[in-house]
This record gives structure tokens, C-alpha cells and sequence, in this order.
């Protein structure tokens, strides 16, 4: 069950093949779907009679794809925008209590997983970095689908509030009619007319039932664009608790130490050292990017500059806070790979600490800043971020995996070099 779209109250696209249902006939072509009075009101010019139900499930033919426009990609990540997309499977609009409609989709795992491989990076990558991507991929879904089970009856603490200080995290409990959403926040679904699908699906079939495991228990994979060349532990990004295949390492044949002191963080931010995931060739990106995400440049160093001004404005609006004029943004708390996971910002009416990695992200950029591994140069009025890499930095490293795999290295050993400790183990 994923969930395409949520909170919309007008949802509209086509049909393409005949679609079924519990109390009405063979439904094509164009439609939509609108909240009404309680009901969801479901026109299309193929049925006589509107249906109208707070729970309509629409059930796919064989060979039928549906299409929705205005999909969301990318939520509130630089990269946001809308497109119209294609998926296979079965389409649910449940009503929500709010009076809006939540779009889902009924989809057989492996059909998943073939359509996500080829919507996080590009399907045309190398081949075995697509199979590593199915593998790693699967093993996600799989831990997600049953810590949703064991979650159910138990609270987990995502956030730690106390004077003068507001540290947050966001987990993947979060989806209550599906188990897991289309976008960044869970694992990109894209439907299924990305390019060169064929050769992600070959990868997923080729791998079909595969899993990385660590003491017998399927890993909880976790990975993100670009470590920026070491990759970051757990703990920096989420709840406060220490696995041993998700810890800090080099992306790089060579090896570099983790980083301890703000001198050091200096250091490696300013500086390019080596590392898979430092591509300086355009035409490699090109071939493991998807689309939307080769408008990103320079991920693996970057740099954002604001005025004080600006800073302050920025930070008021996307936390709601009035810390007066800004004076100081120190970083408290780094992670081994420089990622800050608490940081304190000084203004004169007020100062607070915050983290982690996403919410600091989240309040020094109208997006996110690409990651939370940055310093900050002062410039009379000027706050510059000088920053390394893409994402939360833990598990995988896709640029770096991507890389690895035209350097010849196999689907398994890209696994077992970014989780330390774990087998390639076949569950079905
Ligand atoms: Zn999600
Ligand atoms: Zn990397």
C-alpha cells in the first residue's frame, strides 16, 4: 500500500485499460475525484451515475495503468515539483475525516521495488549498482513494513524538548492508511514510465527475495545521495541508539579519519579529499542521476551565503521563532562525518538549540540545506555555509555505490562495504 497522494481535496487523471469494482461496471478514461459532504465524489465520463462513498477501490485489469496529474515530487526539497505519472496496480481514494482524499496504490512488492530502483537514481546506471539498489531497497520495505506492525501499540519518542533547547527527529511511523509514501521521506515511487525500467526490473528479478543481513535479522538499510565522503552513524540523524552496520566509515578505498573537533570539521569541509562519491565527471553523473536530479551541482562540496537579514527572515518564517537580531550560529554536537546534529543559534532576544540533522536542514534554508555537514564563515553581514554532501549521510552512499559499480565492484561487495558486518541473504 503506497500512498501517492494525501490531503487534496480534487484529484483528477486517466485511465488506460478498464478498471473494476464492488458495485459498478468497467470504468476508463478520463476522471475525477472530488471530497463532498462526507462521501468522495467519483465522475467519469465512462459510468452513467457519479459513484459516491467515503472508500472507493478501483481494481486494475490485467495489462490497465492508471495516470494522476499534479503528483508531488521531491516535497519541500529543492527539488519539488509537480508531474503527471503512470502506475500499475490497483488505485484507493479513502476519505479522510478532515474532508480530504488520500490517493493510494495497491502494488505487489517486487512491482515496487522495480519502479523505485529506477525513480531514486537513474534506471540506465550500471547494472550492478541497480542490482545493489533492489537489494538494498527490498530490505528497507521489509523492515519498514514490519516495524509499522510493531509500532502499532508502541510510542516511540521522536523528539526531546527541554528549556532552551529542541531536538527532533522523523521516522517512517508516520503513515497511517498506507505503510509507506511515494516521496523522499519514505523511498521515491515514480510510477512506472521512468526510463529505462526494464533494466531495473531485470535487477530486482535477478535479485528477487534477496535482503542484507545482519545476525540473521534483514538490515534496516537506510541511505541517502551523497556522504560527502565518510558516511555518518545512525544516532546523528535519528533516535539515540547505536547499530553496529549503520556506523560512520570512509566512502574511499583509502582511509580517513573520523571527524572529532571543529578544526577537523574545518578541514574536511574545505577541503576535497577522495572518495567514490567525488564525481568530476559530467557524463558519469549523467548516467547515474535521474533527471530532476542532475539540476543538482556540487553536492559533494557546496556553498549557500545569506545576509544577516535574509538569515533572520528565513529562520523566523520556517520556525515560527523571533530570535531578534542574529548573532552566533555555533555547532555543539558533530557526528563523525561533520554532519551537526545539535547547533545553537544566538539572536538578541533569544538563543536555542536545535537538531538534529533534518531539522536543522529544514530552518537555515527555504528548502533543506543539502546536509547538516557545514561550517559557517562570518563576513561583516554575510553567513556563509561552506558544506559536504547530499542527504543524512547514513548507510549507503548512492553516488559512491554508483561509482563503485563502473570501478567494477559487485552488487554484494558495494553492500558489504557500506554495511559493515552483513551477508546478501535470500528470505523468498
Ligand atoms: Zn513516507
Ligand atoms: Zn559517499
Amino acid at each position: 500500500m503506497v500512498g501517492l497522494m494525501d490531503r487534496q481535496t480534487e484529484i483528477s487523471g486517466h485511465l488506460k485499460g478498464s478498471f473494476g469494482g464492488a458495485h459498478f461496471g468497467p470504468i476508463s478514461g478520463p476522471f475525477i475525484a472530488k471530497a463532498e459532504a462526507g462521501n468522495i465524489l467519483f465522475l467519469s465520463g465512462s459510468i452513467h451515475q457519479p459513484i459516491r462513498s467515503p472508500m472507493i477501490k478501483l481494481t486494475s485489469g490485467k495489462d490497465s495503468q492508471f495516470s494522476l496529474s499534479n503528483v508531488t515530487i521531491g516535497n519541500q526539497f529543492h527539488w519539488e515539483r509537480k508531474e503527471v505519472q503512470t502506475f500499475q496496480g490497483d488505485l484507493l481514494f479513502h476519505l479522510r475525516p478532515q474532508g480530504t482524499i488520500c490517493v493510494i496504490n495497491q502494488i505487489p512488492l517486487e512491482d515496487y521495488l522495480s519502479s523505485v530502483v529506477s525513480s531514486e537514481m537513474s534506471g540506465d546506471g550500471p547494472f550492478e549498482f541497480l542490482k545493489a539498489h533492489a537489494i538494498l531497497s527490498r530490505s528497507w520495505l521489509l523492515t519498514s513494513l514490519d516495524r509499522k506492525q510493531k509500532t502499532e501499540e508502541m510510542v516511540i519518542p521522536k523528539e526531546n524538548i527541554v528549556e532552551g533547547e529542541m531536538i527532533r527527529w522523523y521516522d517512517r511511523e508516520d503513515h497511517d492508511l498506507f505503510d509507506v509514501c511515494a516521496d523522499d521521506h519514505c523511498q521515491r515511487y515514480q510510477g512506472i514510465l521512468k526510463t529505462a525500467v526494464e533494466k531495473a526490473q531485470r535487477a530486482v528479478q535477478e535479485t528477487n527475495g534477496n535482503v542484507i543481513a545482519f545476525r540473521d535479522e534483514i538490515c534496516d538499510a537506510r541511505y541517502s545521495k551523497c556522504c560527502g565522503g565518510l558516511t555518518e552513524n545512525f544516532s546523528t540523524a535519528w533516535g539515540n541508539k547505536q547499530i553496529p552496520y549503520l556506523t560512520s566509515l570512509p566512502d574511499a578505498s583509502i582511509s580517513h579519519p573520523p571527524i572529532k573537533t571543529e578544526e577537523e570539521a574545518s578541514n574536511w569541509i574545505l577541503s576535497t579529499p577522495e572518495a567514490y562519491c567525488r564525481v568530476g565527471d559530467e557524463n558519469l553523473l549523467k548516467q547515474i542521476l535521474p533527471d530532476f536530479d542532475q539540476q543538482t551541482k556540487n553536492f559533494f562540496r557546496w556553498k549557500v551565503e545569506y545576509s544577516r537579514r535574509e538569515l533572520e527572515a528565513l529562520i523566523r518564517k520556517k520556525s515560527g521563532i523571533d530570535f531578534g537580531t542574529l548573532q552566533e550560529i555555533t555547532p555543539l554536537t558533530r557526528g563523525p562525518s561533520g554532519r551537526i546534529s545539535r547547533l545553537k543559534i544566538v539572536g538578541s532576544k533569544r538563543s536555542m538549540i536545535i537538531g538534529k540533522e533534518l531539522e536543522i536542514r529544514r530552518w537555515l534554508s527555504p528548502s533543506h540545506l543539502y546536509s547538516s555537514a557545514f561550517v559557517i564563515k562570518k563576513d561583516g553581514d554575510r553567513f556563509i555555509f561552506h558544506g559536504a554532501g547530499w542527504g543524512h549521510g547514513v548507510g549507503l552512499c548512492q553516488i559512491g555505490a554508483a561509482v563503485m559499480a563502473t570501478q567494477g565492484f559487485s552488487a554484494e561487495e558495494i553492500l558489504k562495504h557500506y554495511f559493515q558486518g552483513v551477508e546478501v541473504k535470500k528470505v523468498y
